[in-house]
């Protein structure tokens, strides 16, 4: 190999994924139980352009009833099934076991808890519902196993990593942390200020922000995710506002690239553009839906 066709190797293997637009970082949030307090959480993420996935348990519709808090009583009750479409529109909603049953230890009842979500969300909505969150966080190599085998293909766990990194498996996708973590508007800081390489150097920055919405009537602290928003938004130029299942659709669709031997060019075999960065973080490649591109000289 002489030298010129080893510095050609070199780049090819450091072409990093870029997200839409060319973007090298993304948000994206996952609230669970399918509470009331939903309703005011997406009028805010929807006044600053956030999307997030809601994890939905398809038994607990409807429920009504209160919860007192240091001499507060809070609302705890769930929307009404006929609520679900319009109110998560332009989101994502995901499964979270239809009586939210820990799935640990429970063999074919956790499957159908599963399924059932599945088959009820997938009545309101017109595309596939196919992601989870643990309930309680619990999981094993068993319950991925199952999730696997119903068609799920992301889950949340409730382990922060206070990273910004893609998971190695998405059936165990590590959020970056909790809305009450006290570093919470360090971390934002961090990830919008950072220059956007990930952990190998290839991959695109990812923030995942978790919760559910009950606990800012709860904690009486709607001000901190606003705060967090309202920074972020300051940088949504750079930022892909995305749902889980949209991150796992670009991720999975970006490894079907293929590269030409010497490195030198890409073809898409996807039906949606796809892109990739330079070795030098100056040069940004657009590869259309089924199209071939050169993307070193
Ligand atoms: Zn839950």
């Amino acid at each position: 190999m002489n030298q010129k066709e080893g510095r050609k190797m070199s780049d090819f293997r450091i072409n990093k994924m870029l997200f839409p637009g060319g973007k090298r970082k993304a948000l994206t949030l996952s609230y669970d139980d399918g509470v009331k307090q939903d309703r005011r959480l997406v009028e805010l993420m929807n006044r600053y352009g956030v999307k997030g996935t809601f994890n939905l348990n398809t038994a607990c519709f409807g429920r009504e009833g209160t919860f007192a808090v240091n001499g507060r009583i809070v609302d705890d009750s769930t929307i009404a099934i006929e609520e679900v479409a319009q109110l998560y529109e332009g989101h994502e909603i995901a499964t979270h076991a239809s009586r939210h049953t820990a799935l640990t230890g429970c063999g074919s009842a956790g499957l159908y808890e599963v399924l059932k979500d599945r088959e009820v969300l997938e009545g309101m909505v017109p595309y596939m519902v196919t992601g989870h969150a643990y309930p309680f966080g619990m999981y094993d190599q068993d319950v991925m196993d199952m999730l696997r085998g119903a068609g799920i293909r992301y889950a949340r766990t409730v382990i922060s990593t206070e990273e910004f990194n893609l998971p190695q498996d998405f059936l165990e996708w590590h959020p970056t942390c909790h809305h009450v973590n006290p570093r919470l508007m360090e971390l934002a800081k961090r990830f919008c200020e950072h220059d956007g390489s990930g952990r190998d150097g290839r991959q695109p920055l990812v923030f995942y922000l978790w919760g559910h919405s009950y606990e800012f009537d709860r904690v009486d602290n709607w001000h901190v995710i606003e705060a967090f928003f309202s920074y972020i938004a300051g940088y949504s130029d750079e930022i892909w506002m995305a749902t889980n299942g949209q991150i796992v659709d670009y991720v999975t669709a970006h490894r079907n690239l293929v590269f030409s031997v010497d490195g030198s060019r890409v073809y898409n075999p996807n039906a949606q553009t796809m892109w990739i960065g330079s070795k030098n973080n100056t040069e940004v490649f657009e590869i259309p839906a089924g199209e071939t591109r050169r993307i070193m000289e």
